[in-house]
């Protein structure tokens, strides 16, 4: 484990949703910067699995700002589709990262899968992998998740990406319909934060 004291890290995104959501969970004791001071554009992520995409971006962020940096991965897995988008989650918005556009795509999928799909609960969780890198040099990394099910129509202005079609379980609202702070507090990212906690 890393003993010395992180008083100072880099939040390897340039996904302005993610930022905002790690800068609330992180202790105020933290210098934070983000990679817009530095102006690097995001690794090309080839791994497998959202474990690998995440130290991928935890490592490349850290090699080029020589800061620790602490990197997410995420995305969403919807059962009825065979656990897509899964890692191809933010791809599925296309080169512009438009997330209207990988709403649509997910009703598509649906409704090629079964035109009826909106009788059935289609079950979906959200995945985070959070790591945190020190050059390439691997000090945590953990996954947290979030359990739900995908709504017939989207909902709610709030969040980012899938946000407005997503219903965790024993809630009624989709997260886009929610305050951030009720998102935050249970979603993937804060299950993997209160893993990853220690390491900071
Ligand atoms: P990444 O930058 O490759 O990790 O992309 C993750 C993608 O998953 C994002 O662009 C979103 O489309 C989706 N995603 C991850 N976390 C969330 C979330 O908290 N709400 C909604 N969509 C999310």
């Amino acid at each position: 484990m890393y003993k010395q004291k992180i008083n100072k890290l880099l939040i390897g995104t340039n996904n302005r949703g993610k930022l905002r959501e790690i800068k609330s969970l992180l202790p105020k004791s933290i210098k934070i910067h983000s990679t817009s001071e530095f102006n690097i554009k995001s690794p090309v992520e080839n791994g497998k699995t959202f474990k690998e995409n995440s130290l991928i971006k935890s490592k490349y962020f850290s090699k080029k700002t020589g800061l620790i940096c602490l990197a997410d991965d995420s995305g969403l897995e919807i059962d009825f589709l065979d656990k897509s988008p899964g890692i191809y989650s933010a791809r599925w918005g296309g080169k512009h990262g438009d997330f209207s556009k990988a709403i649509r795509k997910v009703y598509r999928e649906l409704n090629k899968k079964d035109k009826s799909w909106k009788n059935k609960k289609i079950k979906a969780r959200f995945i985070c992998v959070l790591s945190i890198s020190y050059l390439n040099q691997k000090i945590a990394c953990v996954l947290g998740k979030v359990e739900g099910f995908i709504s017939d129509k989207p909902r709610g202005k709030n969040g980012f990406g899938y946000d407005p079609i997503f219903i965790p379980l024993k809630k009624k609202k989709t997260f886009g319909e929610m305050r951030p702070s009720q998102k935050y507090k249970m979603d993937h990212r804060f299950q993997a934060f209160k893993k990853i906690r220690k390491f900071l």
